[in-house]
């Protein structure tokens, strides 16, 4: 778990989590992109089938019309031989079998562009196979028609009928195709349609996975990154206590909270004797480790509300709410008591160091802990000159 923590650590070290988040939503931003890109794509895709599948069908209908108004036409010409009749039912005819033409050349050529492709094998067959055999049909049809326009005089009430029927037939024919073109429309579009709800899905998880997988928690550990740096800023490496950077915001705090909870409040400064000796006699090392001993006392003692700091090179400062001076004599004491034994236990012969200490209480007339802090650094003052090793309690005024 260490050592995953230890690697995590170096990874983003190595790599900021605020650049992790960039180059992954960079990513992210240029797939969603992509994805939209293809949407579009589609979408004028699916026009492009639906208009394709409309022109023919509308192509469809006017040829049912053409195949309806030939026969109707020819029907008349053979029986009243007005020549109007016959130009119409030409005219019909040829445009039927040029719109048939126009037909076929897309189902055959799939590339045809204009029509774009539509060529399916039910298609096919509905054109070419039996039962259905439209082309086959729509030529025998479009040359009968033509062979009773051009000999009116050879046709039968029978082969009018016979007309009648083949006009019924080539209409149901037309319908089959016709239904054909919408169910196949209907398909194509479906799947586009399934493609495009893919696509939407597709952006919808990448952007979870970007908002929820990957900026959420790189934003969290950038968070915690920060707070980290910032609790480095306002601890002392030597001791771990708070450094003096920290003592306005938490004395503005805790005044806040004295002067709203109108508890007491008192302040303590601890100072080691003769530092500078223990520096000369035993080295700077041990110096460092008398500092040290000094704060881990402090530490053992002092509550989770109290407020500890390393001030100057081996002075402290106590804040301690809730707390009158009695209560913080008693707490100091503990600690000179405490160091005096560490003394003892010390591997370095005729080791001896102590601390001295000033105690306050600030008042409930005052708006900041200066004036306590002064109170309190005075019995210091004087504890120093009285030999030290001594805690003194300031006067409150
Ligand atoms: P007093 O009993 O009057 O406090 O005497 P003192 O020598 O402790 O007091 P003074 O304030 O005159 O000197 C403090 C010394 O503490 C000066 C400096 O050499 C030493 N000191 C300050 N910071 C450090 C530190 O981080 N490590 C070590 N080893 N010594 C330090
Ligand atoms: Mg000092
Ligand atoms: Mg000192």
């Amino acid at each position: 778990m260490e050592v995953l923590s230890k690697n995590m650590n170096r990874f983003f070290i190595k790599h900021s989590p605020t650049k992790l988040i960039a180059i992954s939503s960079f990513f992210s931003l240029t797939v969603i992109a992509l994805l939209s890109g293809f949407i579009n794509l589609n979408v004028n895709k699916v026009i492009s089938v639906q208009t394709s599948y409309a022109t023919k069908i509308n192509i469809s209908g006017f040829q049912r019309m053409l195949s309806q108004r030939s026969a109707y036409f020819t029907a008349a010409y053979v029986e009243g031989r007005d020549i109007e009749d016959k130009s119409i039912a030409q005219e019909s005819v040829q445009l039927l079998q040029q719109r048939h033409r126009q037909l076929l050349t897309s189902l055959k050529n799939p590339l045809n562009k204009r029509l774009k492709s539509i060529s399916s094998d039910e298609l096919n067959a509905l054109y070419f196979e039996l039962p259905n055999n439209l082309d086959k049909n729509l030529n025998q049809y479009a040359s009968t028609i033509e062979e009773m326009l051009s000999n009116p005089s050879r046709v039968s009430k029978n082969d009018l009928r016979k007309l009648k029927l083949a006009s019924q037939t080539i209409l149901d024919k037309f319908d089959n195709v016709v239904q054909q073109y919408e169910a196949e429309s209907k398909e194509q579009i479906r799947n586009l349609r399934t493609l495009q709800l893919a696509f939407l899905i597709a952006i919808v998880a990448l952007f979870l996975i970007q908002v929820f997988a990957v900026i959420n928690p790189l934003l969290k550990i950038a968070e915690k990154l920060s707070a980290r740096l910032l609790d480095e800023a306002n601890i002392d490496p030597l001791t771990q206590l708070h450094n003096r950077r920290l003592l306005d915001t938490l004395s503005d705090q805790v005044i806040a909270d004295f002067k709203r909870y109108k508890k007491a409040l008192a302040l303590v400064i601890i100072d080691i004797d003769d530092l500078k000796k223990i520096n000369y006699t035993y080295g700077h090392a041990v110096g460092d480790e008398a500092i040290k001993i000094v704060a881990g006392t402090i530490r053992a003692v002092s509550r989770k509300s109290d407020k500890t700091f390393r001030t100057g090179g081996e002075e402290f400062l106590l804040i301690l709410p809730n707390t009158r001076t009695e209560g913080a004599y008693v707490l100091v004491e503990k600690i000179r008591k405490g160091v005096q034994k560490s003394n003892k236990s010390s591997d370095i012969e005729n080791f001896r160091f102590t601390v001295s200490s000033g105690v306050s209480e600030v008042l409930a007339s005052e708006n900041s802990i200066n004036n306590a802090l002064k109170r309190a650094d005075n019995a210091l003052y004087q504890a120093k000159r009285e030999d030290k090793n001594k805690t003194i309690i300031a006067k409150s005024h």
